[in-house]
């Protein structure tokens, strides 16, 4: 079968061409990859600024972002069925099992020796057809249709979202998100949904095709170095070194700011201004089933007019100018047959 893989010897991306998958063992389930999503981790990934391959192995198959069908379950399995759609969490736990790992939470995992599938140590799905333990896939309601591709990458935002709303001690009601990339987008999204009045920050010019799909959706944009207004909730998503100090500085009284995307850039914040305003920091990265869970209802109840023209879909001979090349629209997805 294809696979499209970061050699870390040539240190390029090729297609490579791999043994198809086994019959699933106990517990495992087979699916066919149907669709595989791109997005800016794998062009970083392309650029080998961070990743690596499974131990003993050169190449890494990339794509983290996939929506499978079933075609085959081994023994045990019964929570999936052939022709079910799914799609997989994708940090596998640490060897000596911390207790996040122990826990099915191994977006907390305390050591740092997690597997991440596209990512690190192990293979992702940008390939025909893929293998899994069912406690590792989530099942996706065919109702759900193509937009379940954006699962993955929702599941960051909803495991931010909520740690605001955890945090925040009153009643937040407006939010700024920094950052027009697909999870910033998405991210103003899911506060829609949630009833907030949302701002989206970003360099973009405002009739550019990210901006314009958020403003229709109801989102107002500001195009910075313009000043956004003041929010109960920020979210950093864009990674750019000066976000931070933007974000605080637009965060009222009793606010959280959470990091998504991040930088080297020291956060400028004293203890001292962080007590008289009350405010939380956090910053948060992957997400467990649970989030993946949040994401579906978020998903199942996005109207259709927000996700016009977020997604482009493309061949999956078409890869490296994905890899390579930041897409017009927010998410590139390569559909398989
Ligand atoms: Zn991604
Ligand atoms: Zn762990």
């Amino acid at each position: 079968m294809r696979a499209i893989a970061l050699d870390f010897n040539s240190r390029v991306p090729a297609e490579i061409r791999l043994d198809s998958p086994a019959s699933p063992r106990q517990g495992e389930v087979l699916f066919r990859v149907e669709a595989c999503g791109v997005c800016a981790t794998d062009r970083e990934l392309v650029r080998f600024h961070y990743g690596a391959p499974p131990d003993g192995e050169t190449k890494l198959v990339l794509g983290h972002e996939v929506l499978g069908e079933v075609v085959a379950t081994g023994a045990g399995v019964t929570r999936f069925s052939p022709g079910d759609r799914v799609v997989p969490t994708l940090r596998r736990a640490c060897p000596s099992l911390c207790p996040a790992c122990a826990a099915h939470r191994c977006d907390l995992c305390a050591t740092g020796d997690y597997l991440e599938r596209g990512i690190v140590r192990a293979h992702g799905y940008f390939t025909e057809f893929a293998v899994d333990p069912a406690e590792n896939l989530v099942a996706i309601p065919r109702s759900l249709g193509d937009r379940a591709i954006l699962a993955e990458p929702l599941s960051v935002v909803e495991k931010a979202v909520a740690t605001a709303l955890a945090a925040h001690p009153f009643h937040p009601r407006t939010a700024l998100v920094t950052g027009c990339g697909p999870v910033g987008m998405l991210t103003a999204f899911a506060l829609l949904a949630r009833g907030f009045d949302v701002e989206l920050a970003s360099l973009e010019a405002a009739d550019e095709a990210r901006p314009a799909i958020a403003v229709r959706a109801g989102v107002r944009y500001v195009r910075l170095p313009d000043s956004p207004s003041q929010a109960d909730l920020v979210f950093e998503v864009s990674s750019h070194p000066d976000a931070a100090a933007l974000g605080l500085s637009r965060l009222r009284t009793g606010g959280v700011m959470v990091f998504i995307g991040a930088s080297d850039t020291p956060i400028p914040l004293t203890s001292l201004e962080a007590l008289r305003r009350n405010l939380t920091v956090a910053a948060i990265i992957n997400a467990a089933g649970i989030h993946f869970e949040a994401a579906l209802q978020d998903l199942a109840r996005f109207p259709q007019a927000w996700l016009d023209g977020f997604v482009e879909r493309r061949p999956f001979d078409a890869w490296r100018e994905s890899l390579t090349v930041t897409p017009a629209a927010p998410k590139v997805v390569h559909m398989l047959d």
